[in-house]
């Protein structure tokens, strides 16, 4: 946890108030950035670089999950990267704020759970706790799939870790959900692409 009378931060490659493509539901997704993995074929690259991208203090983080709440009445929240646990400090904080606020909390890692748990760390072991679904493993190339939804490469899992969710729920059994979306803000036209695998062209 941060020191006594700091606020903890979190590095923010992108952050979506409201999405039917990474999660069950209505979502706030939030993506992070840096991932040492470096999976060949990656949709994200350009998360990937361990560098200063959008640095956000937790609280505002929270409350702009909050919002998309009272707003757009989201079923839960969505954790990607990057690499979420690499920022699990901040975002344990984050889960638990949602999972306080009565939202499902989905977490996407590259890294498997035995890995997670088996490197024992407070704040991964912390925000695993608040998990309700996780999205392991490495995105593996030539297991690409467009078929299973949420999941990007077949070897890839998705565990149920509390009893929010059930696997008969026939949300999981759909195919995979492409979202489009164009940004205006600030002047500069951008079009992001949510729940495909798409290699590079998550932003553009
Ligand atoms: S697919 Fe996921 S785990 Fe692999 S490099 Fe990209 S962000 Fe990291």
């Amino acid at each position: 946890m941060s020191k006594a009378g700091e606020r903890e931060t979190l590095n923010v490659a992108l952050a979506v108030p409201c999405t039917e493509a990474e999660g069950p539901g209505p979502r706030y997704a939030l993506w992070v950035q840096g991932c040492a993995l470096r999976c060949p074929g990656c949709c994200n690259p350009e998360f990937l670089p361990f560098q200063q991208r959008d640095r956000r203090f937790v609280d505002d983080v929270v409350a702009e999950m909050l919002q998309a709440q009272a707003q757009h009445h989201i079923e839960g929240i969505s954790l990607l990267g990057g690499e979420p646990t690499r920022q699990a400090r901040a975002l344990r904080q984050v889960a638990a704020a949602a999972r306080a606020a009565g939202l499902s909390v989905m977490v996407f890692s590259g890294y498997t759970l035995a890995e997670l748990q088996a490197e024992g760390d407070d704040d991964v072991l912390a925000l695993l706790a608040c998990t309700d679904l996780l999205v392991d493993g490495r995105y593996e190339e030539g297991e690409r799939t467009t078929r299973r939804r949420y999941i990007g490469s077949d070897n890839q899992v998705l565990h149920f870790l509390s009893d929010r969710y059930q696997a008969d729920d026939a949300r999981f059994a759909e195919g995979n959900t492409l979202e489009l979306r164009v940004l205006i803000d600030k002047g500069t036209g951008a079009l992001t692409i949510n729940g495909w695998p798409v290699h590079g062209a998550r932003t553009r």
